[in-house]
């Protein structure tokens, strides 16, 4: 059983700032459909500006699912990092700001 793969839809940004897509349809998927959903949402994206890994910000592949964030599984942990490392230090900070707003 063949499952999915990068070259199975195709989505170009054209010059007048739409996209255009295709995708190819095999005789043994039931959903048409949910891959037209797919295409659809990463157009969108592309449209906005938004189909990037939101660490490196290279350009996601179209074979991932339409709601992928990072380019690849590296990207993603160490995105997970920083932002534990950001909320530790927001819980250290925190307290003693607010001492100091309570006793000013
Ligand atoms: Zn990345």
């Amino acid at each position: 059983m063949p499952g999915p793969d990068a070259n199975t839809i195709w989505i170009e940004p054209n010059e007048t700032g739409g996209y255009s897509a295709q995708f190819e349809v095999y005789f043994w998927t039931g959903n048409k459909a949910n891959r037209l959903a797919r295409v659809k949402a990463i157009g969108k994206r592309m449209m906005g500006g938004t189909w990037r890994c939101r660490r490196c910000g290279d350009d996601l592949s179209q074979d991932k699912r339409a709601d992928t964030r990072f380019c690849s599984e590296g990207c993603r942990k160490k995105s997970v990092r920083k932002r534990r490392e950001e909320r530790e230090h927001w819980m250290v900070g925190a307290p003693s700001d607010y001492m100091g707003a309570a006793k000013g």
